[in-house]
């Protein structure tokens, strides 16, 4: 009762009462009404987007990323030559390959949050930029005779754009016939085992784990992960950062239901660990 008086209180205009040499004088103060939830969620993503864009870690880290994924994929080119299938790589596009932090930052000017429309506008447009490492990656791929798949969590309908985003980049591979975008799932077991079907994945590049298996499998703690996976993950996945968005974000909310954004603001901050 005696917060809802206080907050009451707050919403009306405020006058203070002045006074000068030549009396009283009211002066009309208005109280303005805090930033809504959604431009506070917008407004969280100011650090990681600029961390992002702007710092030198950040690119350091992509380029020691993919440093680490032609070696990998030297070695595993050694590992797989028996194969009957022939070999392949596996990359996501979305902060893998392409860099829409200037999406984030769109969003964060107008105070808005994620939307299908606004996202669709973005890759409509087919310019976003390439993450430090990635081209002379793929030119290494295709120099080695590896062919490259991208297999992405964009909606079906964008394959032009993104495919033209991609070969503005002069990128090996970027025709539609090597993208798998999202259909009915994002889970991308399906599309990895469909790819199983024809080539041998020696590699796969990503910013999600679940770019390289099901996230669902585990929940990953490093002393419950089996030793054979952990050799797995570091044989055959490569990692790239991504502190803007994430799987890691869906597990703050309740399953199964849209939460309203005041309170994923709550569920944010109650979910972080003080000790
Ligand atoms: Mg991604």
């Amino acid at each position: 009762m005696r917060n809802s008086l206080k907050s009451c209180i707050a919403a009306l205009t405020l006058s203070l009462v002045l006074h000068s040499c030549g009396g009283q004088k009211e002066v009309a103060v208005e109280q303005k009404p805090g930033p809504s939830p959604e431009a506070q969620l917008s407004d969280q993503l100011v650090m990681s987007t600029l961390w992002y864009q702007s710092s030198i870690e950040r690119k350091i880290i992509s380029m020691q990323a993919y440093a680490t994924a032609r070696r990998l994929l030297k070695q595993n080119m050694i590992r797989y030559e028996g194969s009957e299938k022939p070999l392949a790589v596996v990359l996501d596009i979305d902060e893998t390959v392409l860099d829409n932090s200037p999406y984030e930052a769109r969003l964060i000017r107008n105070n808005a949050t994620y939307s299908p429309q606004s996202w669709a506008e973005w890759v409509m447009s087919s310019e976003a930029r390439l993450i430090p490492g990635v081209e002379e990656f793929l030119n290494v791929c295709e120099g080695s005779g590896v062919e490259v798949f991208y297999i992405s969590n964009r909606s079906a309908e964008l394959l032009e754009p993104t495919s033209e985003n991609l070969q503005r980049h002069n990128l090996p591979f970027s025709d539609p016939g090597h993208i798998f975008l999202k259909t009915e799932t994002s889970d991308k077991t399906e599309r990895r085992e469909l790819l199983k079907a024809s080539h041998t994945i020696i590699l796969s590049v990503g910013d999600q784990f679940s770019d390289f298996m099901s996230y669902e499998i585990m929940d990953f703690e490093e002393a419950r992960v089996p030793p054979a996976l952990r050799d797995s993950i570091a044989r055959h996945f490569v990692l790239l950062p991504n502190p803007m968005y994430g799987d890691f974000e869906k597990k703050l909310y309740p399953r199964g239901s849209k939460t309203a954004p005041a309170q994923k603001l709550e569920l944010r901050r109650r979910a972080l660990r003080t000790e």
